[in-house]
């Protein structure tokens, strides 16, 4: 018997072009690498339905995430919200999102990605689901949108977190966690964010691949996409900036995950 800690990804896009046949072998290399529970992401009506597909099917361990991504806000209408607000009764469903703003390349204008935005807020709010957050150039705005909700009692996560030390400390101060991934093993792009980790509590951190993207940089030369069973180099990298103990980090974000999405002990 394995004493090390497990550890929780609450984001993986098993829906992406480099993931999508190979579910089965990723799971198996992950549960190998100490990853016992695994959030699909879905971020997309199409994305969210095989999310809940592949939490039915491997129960206890995969759980899944409902809702339209900013890019992808322009897909969201009457008929989308009302198929969503179906997969949210799902039990396998444990956060309303991705949701957010992205205002780095508008791949759906502000406006619509407003409002797909709102009307999932409003959402969690009344399903009470905690949110699965992503922003992007778009602080301002995502914070006035979230402020109100969250003031209600809404819970979520700013997942991939990137931001500096001022964004983590507002969102901290409104309530929500964050959610951290291979970004800060980046010691170029990922600067301001690790001197940024270094103030926010372990009890508001998770950890996250957000595979296949943003592989460690801290796992070495490694081919291929990014996989949850690359969770740990995140968390070693937490531990060398936070000066814990890597067990001690994955117990506290393993823990915080559990307790947000409600999964399962392990
Ligand atoms: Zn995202």
């Amino acid at each position: 018997m394995d004493d090390r800690p497990a550890l929780v990804d609450i984001g993986v896009n098993f829906h992406s072009a480099q993931l999508v046949s190979q579910t089965a072998a990723l799971l198996a290399r992950a549960k190998a690498a100490g990853v016992a529970q695994i959030m699909a992401t879905g971020t997309s009506l199409t994305s969210s339905r095989l999310a809940v597909e592949l939490a039915k099917a491997n129960p206890q361990v995969v759980f899944a995430t409902a809702g339209i991504h900013p890019h992808d806000a322009k897909s969201h209408d009457p008929s989308a919200q009302r198929a969503l607000i179906e997969l949210w009764k799902s039990p396998q469903v444990v956060a309303v999102g991705e949701c957010g703003l992205d205002y780095n390349r508008n791949f759906s204008t502000p406006q619509a990605q407003r409002h797909a935005f709102d009307q999932q807020l409003s959402a969690a709010a009344e399903i009470g689901k905690p949110l699965f957050l992503h922003c992007r150039d778009a602080f301002a705005d995502f914070h006035d949108m979230l402020a109100p909700v969250v003031a209600d009692g809404v819970r979520g996560v700013v997942h991939c977190f990137t931001g500096d030390h001022a964004e983590a400390q507002a969102f901290l101060e409104m309530g929500l966690d964050i959610g951290i991934t291979g970004w800060v093993t980046d010691l170029q792009r990922g600067q301001a964010l690790r001197a940024a980790v270094k103030a926010i509590p372990l009890d508001r951190l998770h950890l996250e691949t957000d595979a296949p993207y943003l592989a460690p940089k801290n796992a070495g030369a490694r081919r291929g996409p990014n996989e949850p069973a690359h969770l740990r180099w995140i968390a070693v990298a937490l531990a060398a900036l936070l000066d814990r103990d890597v067990d001690e980090i994955i117990r506290a974000c393993s823990a915080n995950s559990r307790r947000m999405f409600a999964l399962p002990g392990p």
